[in-house]
């Protein structure tokens, strides 16, 4: 015991805390790409240990050689060895490419259930998004729509022809944040929409676009039913406009289904998404049930929002 303590006030121990500390903060666990996390701890002083005993090392050369400032030099000669590492494991790594996910479907579908379809590109979709929707090379849908750029820059609204497409399959991006510690759900309250049109009435109304982060459309507009479709708030992680009520535009993910559910209930394709999307959001951010709400029923927000006849209690049942 007394040599623990012994231990705890040498200056190695003080160091190797103090290096720890200071890593710890600053970088990002190289595995899971988040700050904080216990295989980052134990990354960061495993390192503070190997740059204070690599620190003592070179005092000891220097003091042996009475090196002229030798103390100084090796400091900083620690210290920039550390920020050269730190940089390998910082900034946190997004993790769009490696998160694409489908809803129960296989990666590739038989050639039997595929069919050529014209796709009109909502917001935020690039051809690496459509190509993984359809599940078609992103050089065939290049080529059938005589595309002239490799990586085209795609507008708002524009038609391409998808040659050989499979049913189409959501892909939902995961970006490692602590921004996130709400779901809440809307309804659109209109019998039809989809994210192109949202957008462009969330715009008349002054907001930057569309303002939720995902829309569940219900099989009109060109839509399939129960298609999950990700908004460009979402691709860039921005503060939502769904719900000024208790600040939760900048903590809440909101996803809005479209229909009316005062008048009619979700439709079955349409719950499958949610609870499918809900359950992804809320395994990665950690949100407990308590905290995905309806829009009504955050503090201090008037509306019946997502509809009288929103189904609560499948609802929950199906959230795990
Ligand atoms: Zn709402």
């Amino acid at each position: 015991m007394q040599k623990f303590f012994i231990l705890l006030k040498s200056t190695f121990f003080r160091w190797w805390f103090m290096v720890t500390l200071l890593y710890s903060s600053s970088a990002t666990c190289p595995c899971c790409g988040r700050q904080g996390c216990p295989v980052g701890l134990g990354f960061s002083a495993i390192l503070g240990f190997i740059f204070v005993s690599l620190a003592k090392l070179l005092v000891k050369i220097a003091r042996a050689r009475k090196l002229l400032f030798g103390r100084i030099l090796c400091f900083f000669g620690v210290l920039s060895l550390a920020c050269l590492l730190s940089s390998c494991v910082t900034p946190p790594v997004p993790r769009q490419a490696a998160q694409p996910c489908a809803l129960n479907l296989p990666p590739s579908l038989p050639p039997a259930t595929r069919s050529d379809i014209l796709h009109t590109v909502a917001p935020g979709e690039n051809l690496w998004r459509i190509s993984k929707m359809y599940d078609v090379p992103s050089e065939r849908i290049i080529s059938a729509n005589n595309l002239v750029s490799k990586e085209p820059v795609l507008k708002k609204g524009q038609k391409l022809l998808i040659p050989g497409a499979s049913p189409v399959a959501p892909v939902i991006s995961l970006y490692a944040s602590s921004k996130w510690k709400y779901i809440i759900i809307h309804h659109s309250a209109t019998d039809e929409g989809n994210s192109l049109a949202f957008d462009k009435a969330h715009q008349r109304r002054g907001w930057s676009g569309l303002g939720y982060h995902f829309v569940i459309d219900n099989g009109t507009k060109g839509k399939k039913d129960g298609q999950i479709e990700v908004s460009p708030r979402w691709l860039k992680q921005k503060d939502g406009s769904h719900c000024r009520a208790a600040g939760m535009n900048s903590r809440a993910i909101g996803i809005c289904l479209v229909g009316n559910f005062n008048n009619e209930r979700p439709s079955a394709k349409q719950m499958e998404s949610l609870v499918f999307l809900v359950n992804k959001l809320k395994k990665y951010y950690k949100i407990p049930s308590r905290r995905i709400l309806g829009h009504g029923q955050v503090d201090g927000a008037s509306t019946d929002c997502p509809g009288k006849r929103f189904p609560w209690r499948e609802f929950y049942s199906r959230i795990e």
